[in-house]
């Protein structure tokens, strides 16, 4: 089965509105009319009144982040799903590890903030990854099932196409280190095989994973190579946008 790959940028809490405009002034034509995959930003939600108008029309959508589970409320400093379609936001990243990790964020709240995203009609990418202790207790296969399995409570095949996934060791974000492209397959075996488990062949063989970790412009390729790997979710090189550009056109 052949899935589009998507190519994401993860800005996390960088750039000021006039940073996003000049990245968007550069990247946009860079990247104009490159069909072959699709294109997403993820910038923080300050800049989104800036990047969404930007991106009208073009090759690129646009997300969030990290969504609230409600559908608002007393949540200060949180962003509801309402808010990110008010504007013209399409996709939120779920379960990153800096939320994991930095905000406590478990499966079951990845799991409430899919079913809200799925109900809302954004496109979720849920991610999932071990720590360097977990590798190297041997327990990444297990990791990533509980993951998934968490992430996916109550999710039913009927509900879950848009569904992306996005396998982040977290080893290997911001650090410089990459799995290899080998290492990275295996994991994403891994994962397929338990969304064939939880939600059957049909939705494990179109569901998008995609590779999170250092993906830079000289690795992207090698990585892409691989039969299991369906896009990159990029930090760090996504910043500039030559860097992102030549990622996106590996
Ligand atoms: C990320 O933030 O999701 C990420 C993969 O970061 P980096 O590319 O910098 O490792």
């Amino acid at each position: 089965m052949s899935r589009k790959a998507l190519i994401a940028a993860n800005w996390k809490m960088y750039k000021t509105p006039a940073e996003a405009q000049a990245f968007l002034d550069a990247f946009l034509p860079l990247v104009a009319g490159n069909s072959r995959d699709e294109i997403a930003l993820f910038p923080s939600p300050v800049l989104l009144a800036t990047v969404i108008p930007a991106c009208k029309g073009s090759n690129v959508a646009v997300g969030c982040q990290n969504i609230h589970f409600a559908e608002e409320g007393a949540y200060t400093g949180e962003t509801s799903i309402a808010q990110l379609k008010a504007v013209g936001g399409t996709h939120t990243l779920i379960g990153h590890s800096e939320r994991r990790q930095y905000f406590a964020e478990t499966d079951e709240i990845v799991n409430k903030k899919l079913h809200a995203a799925l109900k809302a009609g954004i496109v979720p990418v849920v991610c999932v990854g071990e720590v360097l202790a977990e590798r190297e207790a041997g327990k990444t296969a297990e990791v990533l099932k509980t993951q998934v399995a968490g992430a996916f409570a109550g999710v039913s095949a009927e509900i879950a196409a848009p569904i992306v996934l996005a396998y982040e060791p977290v080893w290997a974000i911001g650090t410089g280190k990459t799995a290899t492209p080998e290492m990275a397959d295996e994991a994403h075996k891994t994962i397929r095989a338990e969304v064939a488990r939880l939600l059957g062949d049909g939705i494990a063989a179109s569901m998008r994973i995609l590779y999170g970790g250092s993906v830079k412009p000289d690795n992207v390729s090698s990585l892409m190579a691989q039969p299991e790997i369906d896009g990159a979710l990029v930090g760090g090189a996504s910043l500039k946008a030559d860097s992102f550009a030549a990622i996106v056109k590996y």
